[in-house]
């Protein structure tokens, strides 16, 4: 079975792993390796923006953990790319990596009550979606595919965590 590297960079939710783990199987049929990389963070750090470059930390990734299939990184930190003001994540193409930021899936970063289930639910699509990036999958029309693109969370909250067929297919 192909094996998946997970690495928590500064990811707080651990008590949700299980259930990332469960996700990764049955989706991509992928076993976990939980990694938590002794990883010097200031080089990927924005002072000005007070956030984390993406694209970089999806290179360390890939220079540390190739032995695995896939990679995917997550983080409480708010990541960005130099020409937008955020990412929910960023993928390879057709690749090995991804990464996944739970900063702005926190009901509470916009003044919400905490709410586990929708933040889970969140974080599970945005990881469904990075990986089926790295799975070859580009953005889907089916506005209920995981594949859709979203660029605020009422738009992941529109769509399922699912795939729709014709993605599926393809992940096979
Ligand atoms: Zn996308
Ligand atoms: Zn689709």
């Amino acid at each position: 079975m192909p094996q998946a590297a997970i690495l928590l960079i500064n990811f707080n939710s651990s008590s949700l792993i299980p259930y990332i783990e469960e996700n990764l199987y049955k989706n991509f049929s992928l076993k976990c390796d939980l990694i938590i990389p002794r990883i010097d963070l200031s080089q990927y750090y924005s002072e000005t923006r007070d956030q984390y470059y993406s694209t970089k930390l999806i290179e360390y990734s890939l220079t540390k953990y190739s032995e695995y299939e896939k990679i995917l990184s997550l983080t409480d930190f708010d990541l960005y790319v130099p020409v937008l003001t955020f990412v929910f994540g960023e993928a390879q193409l057709n690749g090995k990596a991804a990464i996944v930021s739970a900063h702005r899936l926190y009901p509470e970063f916009y003044g919400l009550p905490q709410n586990d289930e929708l933040f889970l639910s969140r974080l599970i699509k945005e990881i469904n979606h990075e990986l089926g990036h790295t799975y070859g999958l580009k953005h889907c029309i089916d506005f209920e595919c995981v594949m859709h693109s979203s660029s605020n969370v009422d738009e992941i909250d529109i769509k399922s965590e699912n795939f729709c067929n014709s993605c599926k297919q393809k992940i096979k």
